[in-house]
Formats: structure tokens, sequence, C-alpha cells
């Protein structure tokens, strides 16, 4: 509490000393500074970013985070009738000083120590992804799905377990090609068995340096009682799921009390990336099996192995093995090595776009 009563009171002190122009607008911040800002309307909050720096801001709180370490006192933020957002001039001041990278103007920091206690962040200024996994859904004893079908008079059983590792090994073999420097990781390469709980441990022992960024892609195929269903979709989780993506204990006695925000902004920022990457994803897979009408979206599922990594995740559906003509595709090996590519396609322009905006979706 001592913290928060020195960081108040520099706000205050902050207020007192700034002219008094009345209301500033975002847009003459973003002028002002030479920021852009993204917009995430559905989790209602705001990213300006100049140069190196990335401030975070949400209407309803009385500071904005500076890359993820600092605070930046910027009072009560108001709506403008046209509904834009108004700042005070001092809280336009101070995020102005904190993109500029002015030390004097903004609270000292008693948040520092965040930065490097943080763990594995993937939005650090300049983050770059480091590392993909790939998991092959189920394995040895758990098939996942399967259907059988007669194609041709000859009974066919159509297993999900082994659709999954055909393509992440295909996915393997492209992705390291690619990119020889990254840390490529598979759950399993072969028929066994690793339970949920496995993967997300291999995925989140990963050894990541502070400024490293992962991704995490589940390959799974679907069933459905209506052997009409058909398609590939993609999954991630909801933003309201709470996880605990932050070590409590890796922060500083006077920093606890930020451990909420901080967790849920990291929350917030992996679920914009996974849905970054599930949308890269799906337009990846219709890019190589041009079947627009069987693409079914992106949506959202608290998965349990998506749930438990603490980094963006997708989980990918390939298809359905109870639909008669799907059935078909995914046991030919060929189909099967399309559906790897454009997963490929899919990571490979996340990942570049991820690089070029220093790990924040804009
Ligand atoms: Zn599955």
């Amino acid at each position: 509490m001592r913290a928060a009563a020195r960081f108040f009171g520099l706000a205050l002190f902050a207020l007192a000393a700034a002219p008094l122009f009345g209301d500033v607008t975002l847009d003459d911040i973003l002028k002002a500074s030479g920021g852009t800002l993204a917009w995430e309307p559905d989790l209602g909050y705001g990213v300006i970013t100049r140069g190196e720096n990335i401030l975070v801001f949400k209407p309803d709180m009385t500071w904005a985070l500076l890359n993820y370490a600092e605070k930046v006192p910027t009072g009560e933020l108001r709506r403008a009738p046209d509904g834009g957002i108004l700042f005070s001039a001092a809280a336009a001041r101070a995020v102005e000083a904190a993109l500029a990278g002015n030390e004097d103007i903004r609270a000292p920091a008693p948040t520092g120590d965040i930065a490097a206690g943080a763990g594995r962040s993937s939005s650090v200024a300049a983050s770059r992804i480091a590392a993909i996994v790939i998991d092959p859904g189920h394995g040895g004893k758990d098939p996942g799905t399967s259907h059988t079908h007669v194609f041709d008079g000859k009974t066919v059983d159509v297993v999900e377990k082994k659709i999954t590792l055909k393509v992440a090994l295909d996915l393997y073999a492209e992705l390291k090609a690619r990119y020889p420097g990254l840390k490529i990781v598979l759950t399993r390469t072969t028929d066994t068995y690793v339970s949920l709980e496995q993967r997300t441990i291999i995925a989140n022992s990963v050894p990541l340096a502070p400024n490293e960024a992962m991704i995490f892609v589940s390959i799974h195929a679907n069933a459905s009682f209506d052997y009409g269903a058909k398609g590939y979709e993609a999954w991630y989780l909801p933003p309201t799921y709470s996880r605990d993506l932050i070590d409590p204990n890796s922060l500083g006695e006077t920093t606890k009390e930020l451990y909420p925000i901080l967790n849920s902004m990291r929350e917030e920022e992996y679920t914009i990336e996974s849905v970054l990457l599930g949308k890269k994803i799906l337009e990846g897979i219709q890019g190589v099996v041009k079947g627009a009408e069987i693409d079914r979206g992106l949506k959202e599922e608290p998965w349990f192995v998506v749930r438990n990594a603490k980094m963006p995740a997708v989980l990918v559906e390939l298809g359905f093995v109870t639909n008669p003509e799907e059935a078909r595709l995914l046991i030919d090996d060929a189909y099967l090595k399309k559906l790897a590519t454009g997963l490929y396609n899919g990571i490979s322009s996340f990942v570049s776009y991820f690089d070029s905006t220093s790990g924040f979706t804009e």
C-alpha cells in the first residue's frame, strides 16, 4: 500500500503541476507523440506504439502500462460526445513523455522489477517468435475420434490420431526448413500416448530468453452425429477464462498489487494473438484446399491443452472423420500434406507479422 500512496502522491503532483489546457483527445496525443494506435474493441483496450515503446491503456483504468513494466498515471479518462477518449492535459503530457522515453515525468517505477521477473513475455518491445510447439492430438492408447467407412467395397477405419500425426510431421518438416534457427517442438513424434498435462508441460518448459515468444498449435480431427457436417475450424481460449500467466513469486514485494492487471493484460494479449494466429491458419488452409464453403471459422472454447499453455495457442480441427467425403480426403496422404502446407502458410504469415510488429498485434 505504501507504493500506492506514493504513486497517488505523484499523480496529484503531476496534475497540480500541469498547465490546465483542458481535455486532450487521443488523436492529439497520437499526433504529438508520433505514436500509432491499435484499438481492441472487443476487449476494450488501446495500444499506442512509438518506436520501441508500447503503452497499453483502458478507459476504465486510472493508469496506463508502459512496456508491460511501468505505470503511467492518467487519472480518469473520459468520453467525448462523439465517443472519443479524452485525457486531461496532465495525463496527455505523461503519456507523451512515456512514449518519448522521457524519464522525469513518469511516476518512479515501483514496478520496475516486473520487467525482469515476469518470465516469458511475448510483448516486450522487439520480441520475436523463437519457438513453435506443434501438438498432434491423441496417440497410442488414445485414438481420438474415429469412424468406419466402406470405400470402394473396402472397410476403412479413419482414425484421428493417425491424421494428426501425419499432418504434424509434415508441418514440422516445412517449418524446420523455413526456420532453421527456431525451436520447432513436437509433443509426440510417434504413435505414443501423451497426456494433456504432459503436452502442456512440454510446451511451457521450452526455454526462452526474456524477449522471445512462442506459439502453440494443437492439431485434431472432428466427428459429428450429423454425418453431413464437414470442414475445418480453429479454436482459441475465450478471454474470460482466467489463467495464471505470470508467476506472482517472480514479482517484487512492492509490485504484487499489480499482479492481477498484468496477468489479465497478458491474457488479453495472448487472446488477441491467438485470434490472429487462428485466422491466419484458416486462411492458410483455405488457400491450399480452395474450399471457402467448408471453412467453419474461428471459435472460442476453454480447451484444456490450450487453457494451460502460457502462450498464444490455437486448436485446429482439420475435418470430420464422420463425413464420408471428407474422411476419404483425411486418409489421403496428398491431402494431409496440403493441410500441413496450409497450416505452415498460416503460421509463417503469423510469425512474419508478429516479428514485424515487435510482438504486438495491430
Ligand atoms: Zn481431438
